[in-house]
């Protein structure tokens, strides 16, 4: 299909949030690009922030990062782990980017002294966005983040409106997701809420083409039909979605519901017959695997499992080619800092410290690193977690007392870990690409080429492979200058990024690797990440030699 043709999915969300409508837009991604269509899929926010960059991990969940640099929400995370495909800034936007756009022209006289008005300017915008991000593909699936009825959305809806009636008759489709609740008072399942829901939507001219049901039970018959009825639907294009043992079952259940047949009616795609054997080998080994294994998740965010979503999930596509389960035990940093780690970590088969910002918590981290590397347990370091690793071991092999992160002490003598104003290649001439942060500072973001070392874990980890590419987001720097001292004493430089320091591994340990990337955003079901899924290994023969 040329670019003249790419045909929408438009998918909104009804009666509550967290329904799932990325998943739900993430998993029909998967089955139309296994059918073998050229697919993309977008995130359009109908909040203010820019980006959530700045957005607090408590209110948002995790920041994930695309290859090229931009900090996005979290469903792009989703997306990419179920199309296994690098998306980039342009598959997510916001309210707050759409109007620095339309602003930025304004005061550059693109408009020429017209008044600009959210229709048609901003409405616009947020179309031509769409447009630009289904350039060369068969279908772009486009999630509008919130809820119908939200007073910021409306523009999106608008845009999405008006993008229907102007690519014309089976070029465009729109999917909307509800809740059938079950109210126990009753014994029964309500179709009110997505009566209510369609109907806003309609008061804004858009009629739905599909139902996506979040319901706990089995829609029956007779409230399929009703609602098909009450909300203008074909009766094929009611679809149950029940809860699911793993996100990555729902492609399959909505085949089993036969989604594909109404998206091939309302866009015209003829026979579609997705191959998903793989998915579903994996599927199986993610619900009934056959081996088990424990990693101890030393953090401060335990109770913010969702600002750790990529690195969760990277686990769990590990475990699948593993055929094992990967158990997470979610400990807090302060309390190894009250109790020590014997009680918490001397049954585990593998330590994980991931990324993070702030003093907080980092004493227990490096009271685990320690624990790791002198018990000879699997460790993984990420970003915060190798520049802690280089700190653990300067203080207590190099003998080092005060080493520190400037992070946390910006006058400490021995900066293990120092800040880079601006990131200058090894000849100290050209800068390298780098992101201002809002909030100030420079923050390396996204994905850089990593030199491997001859002979080394990481060169093993990524199967032989000299130079590797991996996402990133982070402010410090290993300092060169104790570069020497730890080699000598057997922490070795493993990668190098444009001159920086970029893994570090311990000699002589079964498994010890600290990573300046983060390997968890590039990791996908049919695709996990090399070095989760090496470390998992290490754990799980770490758990079979007892
Ligand atoms: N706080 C550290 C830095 O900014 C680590 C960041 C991270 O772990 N993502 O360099």
């Amino acid at each position: 299909m040329s670019n003249q043709e790419t045909k929408y999915i438009f998918v909104t969300g009804g009666v509550l949030s967290s329904l799932g409508k990325g998943i739900a837009a993430a998993s029909i991604s998967t089955l139309l690009k296994n059918v073998g269509f050229k697919v993309s899929i977008l995130k359009a926010d109908p909040y203010i922030n820019v980006d959530p960059g700045t957005m607090s991990p408590l209110e948002h969940g995790e920041v994930f990062v695309t290859d090229d640099g931009a900090e996005t929400d979290l469903d792009l995370g989703h997306y990419e782990r179920f199309l296994d495909e690098n998306l980039t800034q342009a598959n997510n936007f916001t309210t707050g980017r759409v109007y620095s756009a339309v602003i930025e022209k304004e005061r550059r006289g693109d408009y020429l002294g017209k008044t600009i008005q959210v229709i048609p300017h901003i409405v616009d915008e947020i179309a031509n966005r769409i447009k630009e991000a289904g350039k060369g593909k068969d279908i772009l699936i486009v999630e509008i983040g919130g809820t119908v009825g939200d007073i910021e959305g409306l523009p999106f809806l608008e845009a999405i409106r008006s993008l229907k009636s102007e690519v014309g008759k089976r070029r465009a489709m729109n999917i909307h997701l509800t809740l059938v609740p079950f109210i126990k008072a009753a014994g029964e399942l309500k179709t009110k809420p997505t009566q209510h829901s369609v109907q806003e939507l309609r008061r804004i001219g858009i009629t739905p083409d599909m139902l996506i049901c979040r319901s706990e039970y089995p829609l029956p018959r007779e409230l399929r039909n009703k609602l098909a009825f009450s909300c203008g639907v074909e009766r094929n294009s009611v679809i149950e979605c029940l809860d699911a043992t793993t996100i990555y079952q729902v492609p399959l259940n909505f085949l089993k519901e036969n989604i594909l047949t109404p998206i091939s009616e309302a866009l015209d795609l003829g026979v579609l017959t997705p191959h998903m054997d793989d998915w579903d080998v994996l599927v199986k080994r993610v619900i009934a695997p056959r081996d088990e294994l424990l990693i101890a998740f030393v953090g401060k965010y335990i109770d913010l499992k969702e600002s750790y979503k990529s690195l969760t999930e990277s686990l769990i596509h590990a475990g699948a080619h593993l055929n094992a389960k990967v158990k997470i035990r979610w400990v807090d940093s302060e309390v190894i800092e009250d109790k020590g780690c014997e009680d918490i970590l001397s049954e585990v088969d593998g330590i994980l410290v991931a990324g993070g910002f702030g003093e907080r918590g980092v004493v227990g981290k490096m009271q685990a690193i320690r624990y790791a590397r002198e018990h000879k347990i699997p460790y993984l370091g990420i970003c915060l977690g190798m520049q802690l690793a280089m700190i653990e071991f300067a203080r207590n092999v190099l003998h080092i007392e005060d080493a520190n992160s400037a992070e946390f002490n910006p006058t400490c003598k021995n900066p293990i870990i120092y800040l880079i104003d601006s990131f200058m290649d090894a000849s100290g001439q050209k800068q390298l690409r780098t992101f201002q942060s809002p909030l100030g500072g420079t923050m390396r973001l996204g994905g850089y080429a990593c030199e491997t070392k001859e002979g080394s874990l990481l060169r093993d980890v990524y199967a032989g492979e000299k130079t590797i590419r991996e996402r990133h987001r982070h402010r410090y720097e290993a300092n060169p200058a104790y570069r020497e001292a730890f080699e000598k004493e057997g922490l070795i430089v493993s990668g190098e990024s444009e001159g920086l320091i970029e893994a570090v591994e311990l000699k002589g340990h079964p498994w010890f690797l600290g990573v300046q990337f983060h390997p968890e955003f590039t990791s996908r079901l049919t695709n996990p990440n090399k070095t989760i899924l090496a470390f998992a290994k290490a754990a799980l023969i770490q758990r079979q030699n007892g």
